[in-house]
């Protein structure tokens, strides 16, 4: 773990082995931290908060950005253990870590423009000053699917607004989350500034939930674990962020250019081999032009790659464990088993011993199928058909979930008019990949609270204090 600029084992000296999904071996183990570790990173980053927090707007930025220029130079590395630990192919790997980075420049400018305000008074002897202040300790729980993105997205804008961190990445993904914390040592960030803390999720969860010092949660991850934070957070009546899951609709109208949606639908569908919380789970394709959309969608899908990641070429790499494995399998069988074709894929593939599941294409798919209202988190793509616009808005929006939804037509108004009743708190307009670190990122309903990325962002870490002066 890395606690106050140290690297320390737990005190019961258990530890968790990180596996390779790819072959399924072990590639490490890291330290099995629980509550008493967890509080030690709550005394660290509360004591360097004082510090931090008195910097000037300025000098903060200068440590981020050298942290930003590390993590560049060691982008390869970084890639690679990121392959090792979660699977997806290097390529998109150090996508990955030039997209986490980003958060991390972006931020380091827009630390300095955390304005206040300056309100007309309504007595003449007196004025109103508004300014924004950082919360305090905020903590972050984040997720194995994108292993360094979760964490610069939290890490990035609570460190320019003056907050100091303690962070618990998941239990699958440990490696990359402290290699990150050690290379912002290297650029001087000073120590208990941020913290990793891996381990026993819950026992680690709760001991943040209780302590009053820990003022922030910011969570991504499954719907489940976010409604228990968000329930463990009222007791100190912590501020909350939650990105959790989602169900995305890919909308293809009959007007659409058909290879800019193919284009779309593969890169949201099967990035990171499906598992993303903004990955299409739901297609629909105008009654027009479905075999048209499945014909090209299928000879797309049948190029790509499936392997080992690290291996050069490779577009698809293995899911993260047997479970994730388990699911996708199931909803293949519940969609076959309901009368839905399968087109492409549906099965298991055996590389070297690791979690492979075929790109796979069902059509005549409907809406009481488990893939139509249950994540899937895998490389399954469901495609069914409409016959209006009303009809496509109106099942698109049937969900509890409202995170990203994707549009592809080239009609202007009905762009607008789609986008605008879609409840989603990300459209994708003809946009397959919408994720960058300027925008907002956040969902409607059971996907979440708050958003992350651009001046929204950093927001969640600032408290807004008024002051008012009489004289
Ligand atoms: P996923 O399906 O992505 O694994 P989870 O919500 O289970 O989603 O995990 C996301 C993060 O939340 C991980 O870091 C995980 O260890 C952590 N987590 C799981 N259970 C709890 C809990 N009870 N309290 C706090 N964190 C938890």
């Amino acid at each position: 773990m890395y606690i106050n600029g140290l690297h320390v084992e737990s005190d019961s000296k258990e530890m968790i082995e990180v596996i390779n999904p790819a072959t399924n071996k072990v590639i490490a183990s890291v330290p099995k931290g629980g509550a008493s570790e967890a509080k030690k990173a709550v005394d660290a980053a509360h004591a360097a908060f004082k510090a931090w927090s008195s910097k000037t707007a300025n000098e903060r930025s200068l440590y981020l950005m050298k942290w930003f220029q590390l993590i560049d130079e060691h982008k390869e590395e970084l890639g690679r253990i990121m392959t090792e630990e979660q699977g997806k192919p290097l390529k998109e790997a150090i996508g990955e870590i030039n997209y986490a980075n980003s958060f991390i420049s972006w931020y380091a400018e827009e630390g300095k423009r955390i304005y206040g305000e300056t309100i007309p008074a309504s007595h003449p002897n007196k004025r109103i000053l508004v300014q924004k202040q950082p919360v305090g300790v905020i903590a972050a729980i984040t997720p194995w699917n994108f292993p360094a993105a979760m964490i610069t997205r939290k890490v990035g804008p609570a460190l320019a607004a003056g907050c100091t961190a303690v962070v618990k990445p998941a239990s699958q993904t440990p490696l990359t989350a402290l290699r990150l914390a050690e290379l912002a040592g290297e650029a001087g960030i000073p120590d208990g500034v941020i913290n990793v803390v891996t381990g026993n999720a819950r026992a680690i969860g709760d001991a943040w939930l209780e302590d009053p010092r820990v003022r922030k949660i910011t969570f991504t991850g499954s719907t489940e674990i976010g409604k228990l934070l968000m329930k463990g957070a009222a007791d100190t009546v912590k501020k909350i962020s939650l990105e959790l899951g989602g169900h995305a609709p890919f909308i293809v109208m009959d007007d659409a250019d058909l290879d800019k949606a193919i284009e779309g639908v593969i890169g949201s569908k099967f990035r990171n081999a499906g598992q993303t919380c903004i990955c299409t789970n739901r297609i629909y394709v105008h009654e027009s032009i479905v075999d048209q959309f499945n014909e090209k969608f299928q000879s797309a899908v049948n190029n790509l790659k499936v392997g080992n990641g690290i291996e050069e070429g490779i577009d698809v790499g293995p899911l993260i464990d047997e479970n994730a494995l388990e699911k996708v399998e199931e909803h293949v069988n519940d969609a076959l088993d309901k009368g839905a074709k399968l087109i492409q894929g549906g099965k298991r593939t055996s590389t070297g011993g690791g979690y492979y599941f075929e790109p796979t294409i069902i059509s005549s798919v409907t809406d009481e199928m488990m893939c139509m209202h249950e994540e899937t988190f895998g490389p399954l793509a469901p495609v069914t058909t409409f016959k209006t616009e009303e009809e496509v808005i109106e099942r698109a929006n049937h969900s509890q979930y409202g995170l990203a939804a994707y549009v592809f037509t080239e009609n202007i108004g009905r762009a607008i008019r789609i986008s605008e009743q879609l409840e989603y708190g990300i459209v994708g307009l003809n946009d397959g990949l919408p994720s960058v670190a300027q925008a907002p990122f956040g969902g409607f309903k059971e996907s979440g609270l708050g958003r992350e990325g651009g001046h929204y962002g950093i927001d969640e870490y600032v408290e807004v204090k008024y002051i008012s002066i009489a004289f």
